[in-house]
């Protein structure tokens, strides 16, 4: 894998024309050379008449290179979206779309929306594999907003205003820190919700490490490791969530100005996305483009590739 761009200048200097995205991503598709997806020949012809097409020598199959990513039918230039991927996943924030309209100077903040919901349809991959191990599991509210008022909730007493998420953190080894993280909006804590929960997101044979909530035991496929304490102690027990679920609480509110209840999951996925590859961007980059999403079918190699762990 080639290193990635650390910087705005190494970035352009790699990518600075058509040329070299067409050529980046035919080396992401075909790393040891042109193979043809519908008879396996390994003799094309890069077509003249159609942008960054191959055709086979073989078959005659025509093969464009950005076949299944999200630039696939784009009127907009590759250096475009390669520049889009990599403010998004470079940025540890994220970029809304008027950002990018601005930064990427796009004829209108339609064209921006569209790029950035692309982009952002992409932070889950669809084979990513679920968390496994030990695991912090534990739940929390969000204070959500509706659309004409800025923040809704308050008081506390009621769910009214906000939104429950559930949240799972792998351990890594030892206690050392977090592995990778997923969280998902839940209707309520009944036994029901958090078992579906843990269902998704665990591999069987993992370990939900809990706070001894009574909706946790019993999950099918799942060891439960309860820890009952108190609320004032839970943070003790379950460091690495509490961490995250803070994490999410300051971002949503820093970047989103609150989060909205109709697009909650997708807001979580991002946080998900960007967490899960803190130490990757050039796996987040490429998941971005859609590219590892153009191998198919998915061989054991690209599911445990970074690309696949959002
Ligand atoms: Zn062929």
């Amino acid at each position: 894998m080639p290193d990635f761009p650390r910087s705005l200048v190494e970035f352009q200097n790699r990518f600075p024309d058509e040329g070299a995205c067409v050529a980046y991503l035919f080396a992401a598709r075909w790393p040891h050379g042109f193979v043809c997806p519908a008879c396996g020949s390994n003799k094309a012809w890069r077509l003249q008449t159609k942008a960054w097409t191959w055709e086979c020598a073989g078959c005659g199959k025509q093969t464009s290179v950005t076949a299944g990513t999200i630039m696939h039918h784009s009127k907009l230039p590759l250096t475009t979206w390669f520049w889009a991927a990599y403010l998004m996943a470079t940025h540890s924030n994220g970029i809304s779309a008027l950002q990018l309209q601005r930064q990427l100077a796009l004829g209108s903040y339609k064209s921006a929306w569209l790029m950035a919901a692309k982009l952002r349809r992409s932070m889950v991959a669809p084979g990513r594999s679920p968390l496994a191990g030990l695991v912090e599991v534990d739940e929390t509210e969000i204070i959500c907003r509706s659309k004409n008022d800025p923040l809704t909730g308050g008081g506390g007493r009621s769910h009214q205003g906000k939104i429950l998420v559930a949240g799972a953190v792998e351990i890594e080894d030892g206690g050392a820190g977090p592995g990778r993280i997923r969280l998902g909006e839940v209707p309520d804590y009944s036994a029901r919700s958090l078992h579906a929960f843990l269902k998704t997101n665990l591999v069987p044979g993992a370990t939900a490490k809990t706070d001894g909530w009574s909706g946790y035991p019993g999950a099918p496929g799942v060891s439960h490791d309860p820890h009952v304490v108190g609320n004032m102690a839970a943070h003790i027990v379950l460091p690495w969530a509490h961490r995250i679920f803070s994490n999410l609480k300051v971002w949503a509110l820093g970047v989103y100005h609150g989060l909205r209840r109709r697009y909650l999951q997708t807001y979580l996925d991002e946080f998900v996305f960007r967490f899960n590859r803190r130490r990757t961007p050039h796996a987040a980059f490429r998941s971005l483009l859609g590219i590892a999403a153009a191998h198919a079918p998915l061989g054991y190699k690209m599911l445990i590739s970074p690309e696949a762990k959002a």
